[in-house]
């Protein structure tokens, strides 16, 4: 049995569970900790065409397939100067056609589980406490079993924190930055029944603006409804209502939504979640990276969340694994490592704030993408538009920090 680890993953979603499995895969000795018990509900259910090259570096594409999962092969959206609807299919800006629709519980227990077949010790309901140091460096974590176990330390040669909006170091280590234009609420809920796209726009999820927030709906394969109202804090605290009669104004004034919802019967009580977007200082420190949305979360505008968690915790997984390799090195890996994710981080914020502007003309849209992805111009605007929201745009092919294009993790292993 393994007394110290190679790597501790605080955490088991999507970054966690990636980290942990090519880590795992790389021949590493992983211990993730997960303060849940897994299948477990999340919000984040509609994936881009940016986490399938992942599933395929991680060996899982034919298991998340084979659930059954909603194919989503592009986003309908109502927005901009003209109000008429639009549709965008990933196949126009290829190489991925589809992504999914998911239920979290289902989709984040298959790559958890991916990552145990992989190598990687799992345990969930450990609930890390506190990370701990050796001097300044990251040294092991603290967790407790259970709701009355007692606490337990284990140690490991790197500490990554994977634990979503929790943030456990960028909190502990006052990282954090709050991206104050970005302050939005969001009210959500589910359906069962009512309308949908035709054909293979079934799967679309539709993003509707109107005026002060927009409306998400999200379609799964068991014929429910992810339906959910997008807006600023400040307009929920002052209209003074409560999630139900705040949801149900916000849905009176979309149209779209009121279409495919008309027959729907609600089947879910109201979530509320807010002041969301930030980004922490650093994701690097001596000993630890920070992965997934413990370390930056962008608004769900361009459902780009699990896309970013899963980037980046390749990402993260590669820079550690060539740490572990050459300690001597650390500085420059987690250098690299940080530019390149807040790079990438960086081009989707600055595109839904650019989005936000409900009143500028598609084309603008379009422009504005190709000017941050594309500046020699290969490609037609409305398919740098897609690239960028697809999550494919160019920005996290990590490189070796001497400028050679690195073996994949694992590729090594005979
Ligand atoms: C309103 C809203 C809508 C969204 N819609 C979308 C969407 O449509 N598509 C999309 O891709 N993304 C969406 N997102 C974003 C998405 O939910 C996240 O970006 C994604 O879940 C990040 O994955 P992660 O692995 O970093 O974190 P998580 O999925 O949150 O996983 C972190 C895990 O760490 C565990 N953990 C936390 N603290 C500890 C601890 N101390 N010890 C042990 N374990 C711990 C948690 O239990 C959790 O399982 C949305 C977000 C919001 C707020």
């Amino acid at each position: 049995m393994v007394k110290e680890y190679d790597v501790i993953v605080i955490g088991g979603g999507p970054a966690g569970a990636t980290a942990a499995g090519l880590l795992a895969k790389a021949g590493r000795h992983v211990l993730v900790l997960e303060k849940e018990k897994f299948p477990r509900y999340h919000i984040g259910e509609s994936l881009v065409p940016g986490v399938m090259p992942v599933l395929e570096e991680l060996g899982a594409r034919e298991k998340v397939e084979s659930q059954l999962f909603l194919r989503k092969y592009g986003t309908t959206l109502r927005w901009g100067a003209e109000r008429e609807l639009w549709t965008i299919h990933f196949a126009e800006a290829g190489p991925w056609e589809y992504a999914f629709e998911v239920k979290r519980a289902e989709f984040d227990n298959t790559l958890l589980n991916h990552a145990r077949e992989l190598g990687a010790t799992v345990v969930e309901e450990a609930a890390v406490s506190e990370v701990l140091f050796d001097g300044a460096r990251a040294a092991g974590v603290r967790y407790t079993l259970g709701r009355r176990g007692s606490a337990v330390d284990v140690r490991a040669r790197y500490v990554l924190d994977a634990s979503g909006q929790s943030k456990f170091l960028a909190h502990r280590e006052s990282l954090l930055e709050w991206h104050e234009d970005l302050r939005n609420i969001a009210v959500w809920t589910y359906y069962q029944g009512g309308e949908f796209f035709p054909g293979k726009d079934r799967g679309n999820i539709l993003t509707e603006y109107h005026g002060d927030g927009w409306v998400w709906v999200i379609p799964f394969a068991d014929g429910t409804r992810s339906v959910g109202f997008v807006g600023p804090s400040d307009l929920y605290a002052e209209t003074g209502l409560g999630p139900e009669e705040f949801f149900q104004s916000r849905l009176k004034v979309s149209t779209e939504a009121r279409r495919l919802l008309d027959g729907a019967v609600r089947v879910a009580d109201y979530r509320v979640t807010k002041d969301w977007s930030y980004a922490a200082k650093t994701f690097t420190g001596p000993g630890f990276l920070l992965a997934g949305d413990a370390a930056a979360f962008v608004d769900p505008l361009f459902s780009t969340g699990v896309m970013l968690a899963m980037k980046g915790a390749s990402a993260a997984a590669r820079t550690v694994d060539r740490i572990l390799d050459a300690p001597e090195r650390e500085d420059d890996h987690q250098q690299h490592y940080e530019d390149t994710y807040r790079d990438f981080f960086g081009t989707v914020v600055s595109f839904v704030r650019y989005f936000y502007d409900a009143r500028r003309k598609r084309t603008d849209y379009w422009e504005r993408a190709q000017e941050l992805i594309d500046p020699v111009r290969e490609l037609e605007t409305r398919a740098d538009f897609i690239r960028l929201v697809s999550g494919l745009a160019d920005g996290l092919a990590v490189m070796d920090v001497d400028g050679g294009a690195p073996a994949p993790a694992g590729a090594n292993d005979s």
